[in-house]
């Protein structure tokens, strides 16, 4: 099971995603934050789905490639988050709901690398990447 907690992040990207979310709520969008670390072994099973497992392709990454895997010094800190809003308490995957274009419009502005943008080379609208120049 992949982690939730913020603290899992990159200490850069730990208060980004703290203003996000609440950037979010003051707009109206609850952020309900999916994923933050993700191990090895659980980015080689997501990787295998779609491929060697059932189920939709949902990543190109292998372990260790993935933001998500990344750490310092022996610690998760992913330098990427998965986020959904919820509307009354539930998911809304469908990425042509307006509340996602309210959190790219946030996650942007906040100067995160959303793969939800309209340029982006593999869409993943929940994906938030802290920007590269961060060590
Ligand atoms: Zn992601």
């Amino acid at each position: 099971m992949a982690s939730r907690k913020i603290e899992d992040l990159h200490p850069d990207l730990q208060p980004l995603c703290r203003e996000f979310v609440r950037r979010c709520e003051a707009a109206g969008v609850t952020a309900l934050i999916t994923t933050t670390y993700r191990s090895g072994a659980e980015q080689d099973e997501l990787y295998a789905q779609g491929r060697t497992k059932p189920g939709p392709r949902v990543t190109n990454a292998r372990a260790g490639q993935s933001a998500h895997n990344a750490m310092i010094q022996g610690k998760p800190a992913a330098r990427a988050f998965d986020v959904v809003p919820t509307i009354g308490g539930k998911p809304m995957w469908d990425a042509k709901h307006p509340h996602w274009q309210v959190m790219g419009k946030i996650g942007m502005e906040l100067g995160l690398n959303w793969y939800g943008r309209p340029n982006a080379q593999f869409k993943e609208f929940p994906h938030f990447e802290l920007a590269k120049g961060y060590q």
